[in-house]
């Protein structure tokens, strides 16, 4: 999963590009290269997705706020605003992607299935 590879025969990959092409970042591949298995259930089948990408942020805004008391006694908001900024654009590649691949492994109904022994 964390190579964003297909979900059933773990070969194919699910993104036609590499996650630093930023201008293709949204593309996925419709099916699988190797086993045919649909990356695309249903139309509109991402729309779930942004709830992840949602809870990404809501997880990383918590993970700053902790992290920015540790290491400064008293952070003024600003930093707090700006932390979060920067690591959101840093972070938004990763989880536009991951929040896809999340849903597809956890609604998508596509089980590995080992087509090396076949
Ligand atoms: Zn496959």
């Amino acid at each position: 999963m964390v190579g964003a590879k297909c979900p059933k025969c773990r070969k194919g990959r699910l993104f036609p590009v590499s996650i630093f092409s930023f201008n293709k970042l949204i593309d996925m591949n419709k099916s699988c290269d190797v086993c045919q298995a649909s990356f695309q259930p249903e139309p509109r089948f991402y729309d779930g997705a942004m709830f992840i990408s949602y809870a990404f942020s809501v997880a990383l805004v918590i993970t700053v706020f902790v992290a920015l008391n540790l290491f400064l006694e008293k952070p003024a908001l600003w930093m707090y605003l700006s932390a979060i900024v920067i690591i959101n654009l840093l972070l938004l590649p990763m989880m536009l992607r991951y929040s896809k691949v999340l849903y597809l492994y956890a609604v998508g109904k596509l089980k590995y299935q080992d087509t090396a022994s076949k």
